[in-house]
C-alpha cells in the first residue's frame, strides 16, 4: 500500500517527497517556567491515533504544513496551512 500525503500546494504526492516535522504543541510564553520550555523543546505525547503534525515537502514546493495522520495506520486525515485552523 502506498503512503500518500496531499501537500496544500502541489497535491497528493508520494511520501518520499516530504521530511516528517514532528507532531505540533504550544510554545511557551518567553517567561515559561523551565521545566515548562524543556517540555516543549524535548517531551513527545507520540499519540497512538489521530495526530497533528509538521510536513515540508521537500521535493516540491519547500513549504511546511500541517497534517492530521492516524499514527496507528498513516492514514493523513487532512492537510492544511499553519494559521488555517
Ligand atoms: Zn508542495
Amino acid at each position: 500500500m502506498s503512503f500518500l500525503i496531499r501537500c496544500p500546494n502541489c497535491g497528493e504526492r508520494s511520501v518520499t517527497e516530504f521530511r516528517f516535522g514532528g507532531e505540533t504543541h504550544p510554545r511557551p510564553v518567553l517567561e515559561a517556567p523551565f521545566r515548562e520550555w524543556a517540555d516543549y523543546l524535548y517531551a513527545r505525547k507520540n499519540e497512538a491515533g489521530p495526530q497533528r503534525e509538521w510536513w515540508y515537502h521537500r521535493l516540491g514546493c519547500k513549504k511546511w504544513f500541517l497534517a492530521i495522520r492516524d499514527t496507528t495506520t498513516n492514514e493523513v486525515h487532512e492537510t492544511f496551512w499553519f494559521g488555517e485552523k
